[in-house]
């Protein structure tokens, strides 16, 4: 009796060892030094031109991108376009040439006005002023043709992130309420205004989601220095001339690259695992001493991108129990904008994607590690620590907590909705001088990088990805995580 146990152990734990020496044997079967060096020198090539989001470099990578997905039988997700594409409706939003603005008899000088939003407008008329521009505040009262004038933010709320939300507040009711114009007045010392208007006048690229015309409402923001408005009485008619030119925002459209692999067993297919990357780049800059004016991004985030390929070839080859949703992202570096959009516009019902193992680096500094930010925020950490142990790396968690990385990333805009989401990164034990030579500068090209080193990571991702797509338990947050709540309410609560 004891004996047989024994024996019937020994073969479990024969079988145990043979299915993860077999997951070893498919990983090293389709991952390979070769094929990751040519996918880092093409993305990373100078004809691609850093692929910034909205110029013809990015579309080459994702058309390279799709090509791939086509060859390894990745399938095409319902709802994508032209086979394995989403498309993400962007605007680029440029800053005025010319703005002036006078309220009553004050006028206002340049460095003292920051458009927030809007269009180019020239007009002198009637303004009203709406204190707080609260719901309450804009009741009953006839702004429509008009310009409102309120005061910033709201009677105790003048943070920051108040003021931000409650202009957007406000924007929506003027907007509603038929207003020509929009005039916040605040009262920031003149450092805070010089950051705060520096930042406005900017160009950004921001997600566009309504028509031309609701985007169009000219918001200002005023700086009040000599406090000449304090005095304004609640639904008082002002005068008002404004002038802002030289707007020329254009809206375009840019591409997620999105396939999938559906799972092998019955129950478990119904949950995806998202292996995501941002493609996109910088672009092209000032030039270095050596005359070097692309930003290639091999390490950030061509490194990345060939994560989501090299699982792609793997799990087209050899499917998981659980289906694969790969997604490589447009237009992280303009502010983790394809990621957002795809978080609003899902393919695969987002509670149904209870996984998201993402890939960004920076550069490393430690060829015997892959740190993983947000390691031990999920349960499948033990799964990261023995895929990486198989290839013989040591897996360990973000080393540099300050620099906030986890929600740096397109991983956060999926952690946010509940979905676990950690960040697969080249090894790094500090956020260093070694990783600042490279992070964002032209000096990030392909024939800078370690390939023996990249063979075992890029293994190291895919095994990571079969263990967690084949395991029997669905990985989720840590209790008492940040996002815990936010799975829960994404799941429910029995998972
Ligand atoms: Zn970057």
């Amino acid at each position: 009796m004891k004996k047989s146990i024994l024996t019937a152990g020994c073969f479990l734990i024969g079988i145990i060892a043979l299915a993860q020496s077999t997951d070893i044997e498919k990983v090293k079967a389709t991952v390979d030094k070769q094929d990751i060096k040519n996918h880092i020198y093409y993305l990373a090539s100078d004809e691609l031109k850093g692929r910034e989001t909205g110029t013809p470099g990015i579309e080459k990578a994702a058309d390279y991108i799709a090509d791939k997905f086509k060859a390894y039988g990745v399938q095409p997700v319902k709802g994508a376009e032209e086979g394995y594409f989403q498309h993400v409706k962007l605007k680029n939003v440029t800053v005025p040439t010319s703005i002036k603005a006078s309220i009553g008899s004050t006028d206002f000088a340049k460095e003292n006005l920051a458009l927030l939003k809007g269009d180019n407008i020239v007009t002198a008329g009637q303004a009203v002023f709406l204190n707080y521009g609260t719901a309450e505040d804009f009741e009953g009262k006839h702004v429509e043709g008009k310009v409102v004038v309120t005061y910033a933010g709201g009677p105790d709320q003048t943070d920051p992130g108040s003021l931000f939300k409650l202009a957007l507040q406000k924007r929506g009711l003027a907007q509603k309420a038929g207003a020509l114009a929009l005039l916040e007045i605040h009262e920031f010392n003149p450092q805070y205004w010089s950051s705060v208007s520096g930042y406005l006048n900017h160009e950004k690229m921001t997600i566009f989601n309504g028509s031309e015309e609701e985007d169009g409402l000219a918001h200002l923001w005023v700086n009040d220095t000599s406090k000449m408005l304090t005095t304004l009485k609640v639904g008082e008619n002002l005068k008002v001339k404004l002038t802002v030119n030289g707007i020329d925002n254009k809206t375009l459209t840019s591409r997620n690259v999105v396939g999938m692999v559906e799972g092998t067993d019955p129950k478990l297919k119904k949950e995806f695992i998202i292996y995501s990357a941002h493609y996109d780049h910088v672009g092209v800059g000032a030039p270095n001493a050596e005359g070097d004016s692309i930003f290639n991004g091999a390490r950030d985030n061509a490194v990345g991108t060939v994560t989501v390929l090299s699982a792609a070839e793997n799990i087209a080859r050899y499917p998981t129990k659980r289906s694969a949703l790969f997604i490589l992202f447009t237009a992280e570096e303009k502010g983790l904008l394809g990621s957002k959009w795809y978080v609003e516009h899902p393919l695969i019902p987002l509670e149904q994607s209870v996984y998201c193992f993402n890939s960004d680096n920076a550069s490393y500094n430690d060829t015997t590690k892959a740190t993983i930010v947000g390691l031990e925020r999920t349960t499948a950490s033990q799964h990261i620590k023995d895929a990486c142990a198989a290839f013989g790396l040591t897996a360990i968690d973000d080393p540099a907590p300050e620099q906030n990385l986890f929600d740096r990333s397109d991983n956060v805009h999926f952690a946010a909705k509940g979905i676990p989401a950690p960040t697969f990164s080249l090894g790094f034990t500090a956020f260093d001088a070694e990783v600042f030579k490279y992070y964002h500068q032209v000096t990030d090209n392909p024939e800078t990088l370690d390939y023996d080193y990249l063979e075992k990571f890029f293994r190291s991702y895919v095994l990571s990805c079969r263990n967690i797509a084949n395991a029997d338990a669905t990985p989720v947050w840590v209790e008492g995580d940040k996002y815990y709540e936010a799975g829960q309410k994404l799941y429910g609560t029995d998972r």
